[in-house]
């Protein structure tokens, strides 16, 4: 079968692996691509089957799909995630170094009264090396990234520096800063009734519910942890920032989400502890969330679905 015509000559110039197999497997047709990326010429395989060609090949699963299409006559694309190097093929040339990654086909035919089999293989080294790139690009741009992936508010990293920014510029200017921590109710009662599925929606709710009543462009709503949130308020006086409180708790509490039937409220309610920027007793990041942190608990044991402004330790 081995062709020295026109059509002989346009498959040995190929840009493909190209080989066809008789009913017994055995190699009738080899193109120059698998010559040279095989280190075998035509000559030295036709006649073997492919097993006898490549001994690794033995019993794998391509040997099997190989069957399974003769068999049959069904064509079937080999699953790449498998294995990305059936055979030991190489740069041409170079018979050695890695394997060429690649993408097999089987396609059975008819021709008179035998069945076929050809084989394609082509080389996918580039396209696999772009993919492994992109992704790994893709994944650097979600690490640094500054939104949460659930509720599309900010996320911790955007807090931290958000937080570390308007400390220095209340610090500079002596203007007034505040923070609000909130945590959902009886959230863990919510999961376990519902399921973790309708939990993560629950926060996705109450996420956009109370970001949408933050109201200057100053104001960072971000997720500060499971089902925490946090919200920063520059220029705005411990009072001010009560009231704003108060405003998100009423606005959560009146949306009139069930709750779990053990949870301490029948509808989803928010616990929120603040705390403000004092140059004399909370100047720092930390002494402030440890602040604001306390109030919340204090919201919490005193019944939750409340507003706690607490002091410095
Ligand atoms: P409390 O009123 O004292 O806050 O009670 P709680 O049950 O809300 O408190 P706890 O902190 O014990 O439970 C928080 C629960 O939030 C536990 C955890 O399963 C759930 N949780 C944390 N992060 C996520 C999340 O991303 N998705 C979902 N669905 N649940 C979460
Ligand atoms: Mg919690
Ligand atoms: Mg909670």
């Amino acid at each position: 079968m081995q062709e020295s015509t026109l059509y002989g000559r346009v498959l040995g110039l190929a840009n493909l692996g190209l080989m066809v197999l008789d009913a017994d497997q055995r190699i009738v047709f080899w193109n120059q691509w698998l010559a040279s990326r095989s280190g075998m010429a035509p000559p030295r395989v036709l006649g073997l089957t492919l097993v006898e060609a490549f001994p690794e090949l033995s019993g794998k699963r391509i040997e099997q799909s190989l069957h399974t299409a003769l068999a049959n006559n069904l064509p079937s694309v080999l699953p790449q995630n498998q294995d990305r190097t059936p055979f030991p093929l190489f740069a041409a040339g170079t018979w050695g170094g890695e394997r060429i990654e690649q993408s097999v086909t089987l396609t059975p035919f008819n021709e008179g009264k035998e069945r076929f089999c050809l084989v394609e293989v082509a080389d996918v080294s580039n396209t696999v090396g772009r993919e492994r790139q992109l992704r790994g690009q893709a994944e650097a741009l979600r690490a640094q990234s500054y939104v949460d992936g659930l509720t599309g508010i900010a996320n911790r990293r955007h807090f931290d520096v958000a937080l570390d920014r308007e400390l220095r510029r209340a610090q500079r200017q002596g203007a007034s800063l505040s923070l609000l921590l909130m945590d959902i109710d009886s959230f863990k009662a919510y999961n376990d009734h519902f399921g973790h599925q309708q939990g993560d929606a629950c926060l996705t709710m109450v996420a956009e519910a109370f970001a949408s009543r933050l109201q200057r462009p100053a104001d960072l709503a971000a997720r500060y942890g499971g089902e925490e949130f946090a919200a920063i308020l520059p220029d705005t006086t411990p009072e001010q920032a009560a009231q704003h409180a108060e405003v998100i708790r009423a606005y959560v509490e009146s949306l009139n989400m069930a709750h779990a039937p053990n949870a301490v409220h029948p509808h989803v309610t928010l616990s929120i502890g603040v705390a403000s920027f004092d140059k004399d007793h909370l100047e720092d990041a930390k002494a402030l969330l440890e602040a604001a942190d306390r109030a919340l608990y204090a919201a919490k044991r005193e019944g939750r679905n409340r507003v706690i402004v607490g002091q410095p330790a």
